[in-house]
Formats: C-alpha cells, structure tokens, sequence
C-alpha cells in the first residue's frame, strides 16, 4: 500500500465524518430549539386558557384538562385529542352566546388588553412556522398557515392552528430523522467503499511491485478526485447536495479504480501469456539439450566401439588401459595384458574375398568375448590384430586361459565356399609389472606375439 493514498483516503474519510457530524450536531441543536419553542407554547396556551376561564363551566372543565395536560408535558398527539374536543366545546359556547346576547365572538376592550400577549404568540409562532418550512414539502402548507397568523387571531382559530403547527412540526420531525438515519446510511456506504478501496490498493501493491508507477500515478488522481469530492462536499448547502455530490464523487472513483484494475489485469494477463511463451521456450530447450545429450552419449560411444565387429575400439582400449593402470598402482592387484593376431589373415581375404575376412573378424571377436569374464576387456586394436586386458587375473592363469581360447579358434570350423577352411591366431601375454610404464605390458605382450609367429604362429607365449 502507498502511504500517500492510505494517508488521503483516510483523510477524506476523516473530512466527511466530520461534515456528516456537524450536520447531525445542527438537526440536533434545531431539535433543541424546537423543544425550547414547545415549552414556550405550552407556558402561553396555558396562559391563554386560564386567561379564556369563566365563560362557560364545560370550558372551564375543558381548559383546565388542557391546562393540566400542557404543564405535565403530555405528548402533542395526546394533547390533540384534547383540542378537538375543546374547539368544539368553544364552537357551541360561542354559538348559545352569539344565539342569546349577541355579544361579538371577542370582545373588543378584552382583545385589545390581550393584544401583547395574542401579538407574541403569533411571532412565536411564526419562528416556528420558520423553522418548520425548511424541510421540502412543508414550506406550503407553513406558508399557508403563516397567512393566518398575519391576522390577529380568535380564541377559537387559536386550537386550530396550533393543531395544524403541531402536524407541521411532527412532519419535519420525522424529516429530520429520517434525514439523521440517511446520513448514517451515506456514511456507512461512504467507509465500505473506502475501506475497499483501501484493501484493493493492499493487495494490488503488494502483488504487484513492479506497477509501482502505475499505481502511483492511480493513487495521484484517486487522491485528486478525493479532495475534489472532499471540497464539494465542505461547499454542500444542504443534506441532499451534500448526497448527490458524494455519489457523484464515488461514481468517478469508482470508474477510475475500474480503469486501474482493467490495466493491472491486462499487465498481469500480458506477465502470464510471457511466462507461459517462456515455458514454451524453456521446455524445447530441454528437449533438445536431452536431444543433444543422448546424440552425443550415442557419439561417444559409437567413437569408442568398432563398427564392424561391435567390440570396443583402440580409442576405447587406452582409456580402459590408463584406469586399469591407476588402479593396478593404487591397489597392486595383477592385471594381465593379450595381443592377439590373426595368422595369414591376409591369405584368407585373398582367397574368399574381403566380406569372408569381414565374418572372421567378427567371429573372432565374439570368440574372444565369450571366453572372458564380463568385468574383463577385449578390443579390437587394429586390423586383425585384437587386445585383451584381464584384470585380477595372474600371468600364469591367463596363459592357461589364452591357450582354451586359441584352440576354441582353431576348432571354429569356417566354410568358404563350401569348402572348410582352418583358422588360427597367436597371442603374446605380459602382465603389469614394477617400474613399468603404462604401455610397457603391451610391449612385452606385442614382442612376445612376435615371437609365438616367429616360432611358427598358431600359439601363444609369454613375455
Ligand atoms: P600374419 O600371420 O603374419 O599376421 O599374416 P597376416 O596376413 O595376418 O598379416 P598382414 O599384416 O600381412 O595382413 C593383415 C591383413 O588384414 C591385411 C588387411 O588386408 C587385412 N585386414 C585388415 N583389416 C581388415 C578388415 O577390416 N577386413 C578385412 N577383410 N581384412 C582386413
Ligand atoms: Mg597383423
Ligand atoms: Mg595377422
């Protein structure tokens, strides 16, 4: 959240609760005025009654209910029923009188020594009608009244008027509270539309960092429109203005906190289709780096396995020679190294052709494999020239091993042609030794194959 919006909104929030209640303090210093004005009526109508006694005894009776009524602050409604019968009990009095003596409703010395009195009672309640005729509504029927009392008044006129005041007054009573539970409404709706805001502006601020201008310059006009509505409303005349002005206010905060949360949506719909076009991306990444690996997995050992007999090559030899070296240092424990030959291989790709060559070597090297452990190396060094390391195994050993394999070749029984035809190999055996280098095996190993063709091939020595 921003503080200079947080800051504001409050602010404003702050500004119109102190507008709302300095309205509501005025409706209730006017509720006040219009009680002080009650208290002073009933004083005067209690007056004027006992004033009006002795003209009839079923008056008396009736003024004196009234005048009682008035001083226990009996409530208007309750005081109403008592002047609609006390009108009409004047109405008869004045009726049996006017019938029997013929003397004028009101006495002229006797109206003329109440004139102050009667006179101060129609400005009273001209204040009154006043006061009154601000609510909507009730301005005509108080000016209506108002032209009565431009007139002096006669005793029997008096309940009437005070009767309809009263009304009058009871409307703009409920006016005023109505208006008072209005206000608490605006203001209920004015704090949940802020206090939303305030969360919006939360989540918004702290989800999104990176909108920082974006939000800075929506916090910049939500604060203007703020303080433009807090202005409007400090200029307000009356409830009703101040009403429409804050739903106007709210409307243009309302669209501008719409415009913001549509931009935020299309920067966050725009941040998730990139991420999304960035998953894309990365994931072919890594399906052709997986495409790359194995291409190259399968490279490296296509390089280190001869094609044509599917053993490991030379290349593939030095690397298993330079560990089996290490280790034999580390760990001292024998290692034999054959280099084996082909005899005459060269006779036979004369003879049957270089494909019947092909099938020996891959007989051949099948041969070799077969006969040796699985932890144990064979590989094609060249040609028809093949090398074996046998690692654990002592010279002594290796010889005997060497020699089942060179008879099992010699026993393989090759057709060409349909003719049989006899195939042999020699072998020279070393092992690893002190002092030696890592190629000083194979040395031996090659010499003494040498020497087993020297010594008329088709056997194995050591060396
Ligand atoms: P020696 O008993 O002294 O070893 O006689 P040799 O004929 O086996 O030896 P030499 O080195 O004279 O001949 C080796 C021949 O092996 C020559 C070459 O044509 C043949 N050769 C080498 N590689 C291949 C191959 O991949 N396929 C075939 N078919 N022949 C090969
Ligand atoms: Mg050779
Ligand atoms: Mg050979």
């Amino acid at each position: 959240m921003e503080a200079g919006a947080d800051v504001y909104a409050t602010g404003n929030a702050e500004h119109w609760r102190r507008r709302y209640f300095e309205i509501l303090k005025a409706r209730e210093q006017e509720g006040q005025a219009y009680r002080t004005i009650e208290n002073l009526l009933r004083r005067i109508l209690a007056r004027l009654c006992s004033a009006a006694m002795g003209r009839s005894a079923e008056l008396d009776g009736e003024l004196k209910r009234l005048v009682g009524a008035l001083l226990d602050g009996t409530k208007m409604e309750e005081l109403e029923t008592l002047l609609r019968p006390l009108s009409e009990t004047v109405t008869v009095v004045e009726r049996v009188r006017s019938d029997t003596v013929q003397v004028p409703v009101v006495d002229e010395s006797e109206a003329s020594a109440d004139e102050p009195v009667e006179l101060r009672i129609r400005s009273i309640l001209g204040r009154v009608l006043t006061l009154v005729s601000q609510s909507e509504g009730l301005a005509e029927p108080a000016r209506e009244i108002g032209q009565q009392l431009q007139m002096p008044l006669r005793p029997d006129q008096l309940p009437v008027v005070l009767s309809d005041i009263a009304d009058l007054m009871d409307r703009r009573v409920n006016d005023v509270e109505g208006e008072k539970r209005a206000i608490e409404e605006l203001l209920a709706q004015v704090t949940a539309k802020l206090d939303e805001i305030t969360q919006y502006m939360g989540h918004e601020s702290a989800d999104h960092q990176a909108a920082l201008d974006g939000t800075r310059e929506f916090n910049s006009s939500l604060v203007a429109e703020m303080s433009a509505l807090g202005e409007n409303v400090a200029e307000a005349k009356d409830l009703e203005q101040v009403k429409l002005r804050v739903q106007a206010g709210l409307d243009i905060i309302s669209v501008r906190v719409h415009q913001f949360r549509e931009r935020e949506e299309s920067r966050v719909r725009s941040a998730l289709e990139r991420n999304e076009r960035m998953r894309v991306r990365v994931e072919a990444l890594e399906r052709e780096a997986r495409a790359l690996q194995e291409r190259l997995h399968d490279e490296q050992r296509l390089s280190m396995v001869d094609a044509l007999t599917q053993v490991p090559n030379r290349r593939a030899y030095e690397a298993r020679l330079n560990e089996e070296f290490k280790r034999w240092r580390r760990f001292g424990q024998p290692v034999s190294i054959v280099a084996w030959d082909i005899d005459h291989f060269k006779l036979v790709n004369d003879a049957f052709g270089h494909r019947a060559g092909d099938k020996v070597l891959r007989i051949f090297a099948e041969t070799l494999v077969a006969r040796v452990r699985t932890t144990d190396f064979v590989a094609r060094y060249g040609g028809e020239e093949f090398v074996m390391i046998l690692s654990g195994t002592a010279r002594q050993e290796t010889m005997q091993l060497v020699e089942e394999i060179r008879q099992a070749i010699a026993a393989l029984g090759f057709h060409f042609r349909s003719e049989p035809v006899s195939i042999t190999a020699s072998c020279g055996v070393s092992d690893f030794r002190e002092l030696d280098e890592m190629d000083s095996a194979f040395e031996r190993a090659d010499a003494a194959l040498y020497q087993a063709k020297a010594a008329g091939r088709n056997r194995c020595m050591s060396g």
